[in-house]
């Protein structure tokens, strides 16, 4: 069955999950339990997917949000209710205004001038979220029958930031703390994204259950993605960085200028301030912004 339409692409992964991408974008999953359905983020919301989780379940569906970025939460606005950590509330009401969802779908719109004809701009600019929002806890467990989903905090890209664990086929649903080559945003000052210590603190917590996990599935890009994703960006963190930073090249975003760090899969992003604070101590780079 063909599920996809002109702004969703929808794909199964096997009989239990689906993966929806919205414009080429974000991945949001559907995990299908015997009781009921988890979805996985909501996407930027630019068409209401429900006719689309309708054909795929009758179950009932829950929807959680990894993080408060717009990308994966605004679409709850097309739901009565979503799930959420309570750190990353706020950052999603932040962002949940005209003109967030303006200029970012004005960004989409220029890498994607086909999907214009299918949203209603204006109407999609002024919608706002209106469901309840319920909170998540570091350790609860979502049972949906014949399968059960951990949620695990993991503080970095955002304070609030969650990867939900499926804990029978060991399913990792990881959002924007872990990507294969795909950028990590850690660009903001550090009152709205974690310091880098912090990050690295939930990454090896993270690879203390790495036996739990059998399949990573971020929210961009490349997916499934290797575990080696995991060691590659502790790495990064531990030592690698530290030691090669000044050869890093300028990265100029809607958001404004930051550093670009590449290495094996890990694809950082990051800004002078961030990298100070990490290593205690004024830092250079061989390129200018
Ligand atoms: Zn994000
Ligand atoms: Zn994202």
């Amino acid at each position: 069955m063909n599920y996809s339409t002109s702004i969703n692409t929808v794909k199964q992964v096997s009989d239990d999950l689906y993966i929806i991408t919205e414009a080429e974008s974000i991945h949001c999953y559907l995990l299908i339990g015997s009781e009921k359905a988890l979805l996985i983020d909501a996407g930027w919301g630019y068409e209401d997917i429900h006719p689309i989780l309708r054909k795929i379940t009758d179950k009932p569906v829950m929807l959680v949000i990894t993080h408060g970025d717009p990308d994966h939460g605004l679409g709850a606005a097309n739901f009565s209710d979503f799930w959420i950590h309570p750190l990353d509330y706020g950052k999603l009401l932040r962002n949940d205004t005209y003109d967030e969802r303006k200029s970012m779908l004005d960004y989409r719109l220029k890498k994607l001038p086909s999907l214009a004809s299918f949203i209603n701009e204006e109407e999609y600019c002024n919608s706002r979220l209106h469901a309840t929002a319920h909170f998540l806890r570091h350790g609860e467990i979502i049972n949906l029958g014949n399968k059960h989903v951990e949620c695990i905090l993991t503080p970095g890209h955002s304070y609030g930031h969650l990867m939900f664990l499926e804990k029978e086929q060991g399913r990792l649903f990881a959002g924007d703390q872990l990507m294969d080559e795909h950028n990590i945003w850690h660009f903001s000052s550090s009152d709205e994204q974690a310091p880098f210590q912090i990050t690295l603190n939930s990454l090896k917590k993270l690879k203390a259950r790495i036996n739990e996990i059998n399949a990573i599935y971020p929210a961009h890009e490349k997916t499934p993605i290797e575990k080696r994703c995991l060691d590659e960006l502790i790495e990064c963190f531990e030592h690698e960085l530290s030691s090669s930073y000044e050869n890093d090249r300028p990265f100029h975003s809607p958001h404004g200028n930051a550093w670009q760090h590449l290495y094996k899969s890990v694809n950082l992003i990051y800004s002078d301030e961030r990298l100070e604070e990490f290593l205690g101590h004024p830092v250079k780079h061989k390129q200018s912004l």
